[in-house]
């Protein structure tokens, strides 16, 4: 872990000293003991140009997050579900703080599962899957979260002229789907599906602080990594993301 943040800090240093534009978009990816398919999944970040990833994995990020270490780089894609973890008022800081100052960040999938116990975790990532059957308002209303595996299912593209869903047109995606999930009242929906085993929002921005959050539902496995529809998205949404760093780093990428 020492060694890891060392390197970083030499990156950063290099990076951030501002003397030559940035012709790639370093992305942290943040991962757990979540069992999926690495070769598949990476394979996708590898596909794009000028993406270079680096993963990160529990519990190191939850410090890692503390760190200038984690500003050099220019996007955080969450890919973790640390659904039962609880949080130290320190790491809980860390992340408010990385998200007060405006971090590039994006969220998928299985993440809106992330910290049960933590009642701010939906205001940052703007929605929330229920482990457990909760309350939800003063009325007494609960909501109880489901997931089905292998459903085939058209995604609508709700805004064209968004830069992370420009010129995309509705697409079909065999995927995981989630129901019944928490979406906050004032995001903005980039996403939806009609299908009925499917919540109706699957991809949205949300602000908080000043971080403008991309979630994004798709990426259980397979099926989804290989679906060009869902790359485009993620690669959309990565470039966007970082882009809202640009006056630290201007970039000279695609
Ligand atoms: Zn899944």
């Amino acid at each position: 872990m020492r060694l890891f943040i060392f390197i970083f800090s030499v990156l950063c240093f290099f990076k951030c000293s501002g003397v030559t534009p940035k012709t790639q978009i370093d992305v942290l990816i943040v991962t757990d003991d979540r069992k999926f398919n690495r070769e598949a999944f990476f394979a996708v970040f590898d596909s794009f140009q000028n993406i270079h990833s680096t993963e990160i994995s529990h519990p190191e990020i939850l410090d890692f997050l503390g760190t200038d270490s984690i500003r050099s780089f220019d996007a955080i894609v969450f890919y973790d579900m640390p659904a039962e973890v609880i949080l130290t008022d320190t790491q809980k800081q860390n992340f408010l703080n990385f998200f007060e100052e405006g971090a590039p960040a994006i969220f998928l999938h299985h993440s809106l599962v992330s910290y049960q116990q933590w009642d701010q975790f939906p205001e940052i990532i703007g929605g929330r899957y229920y482990n457990n059957t909760p309350l939800i308002n003063e009325q007494g209303d609960t909501l109880q979260s489901v997931y089905q595996h292998d459903v085939r299912y058209r995604v609508n593209i709700v805004d064209t002229e968004h830069p992370i869903t420009l010129g995309m047109e509705d697409f079909e995606i065999l995927d995981e789907v989630y129901n019944h999930y928490y979406v906050k009242d004032d995001v903005e929906v980039l996403l939806t599906t009609e299908h009925p085993l499917s919540g109706h929002e699957l991809g949205w921005i949300n602000t908080f602080g000043n971080s403008r959050i991309v979630f994004l539902i798709n990426g259980h496995g397979e099926t989804a990594y290989e679906n060009p529809n869902f790359r485009r998205l993620l690669h959309n949404a990565i470039h966007w993301a970082a882009s809202q760093k640009e006056q630290k780093f201007p970039y000279q990428v695609d």
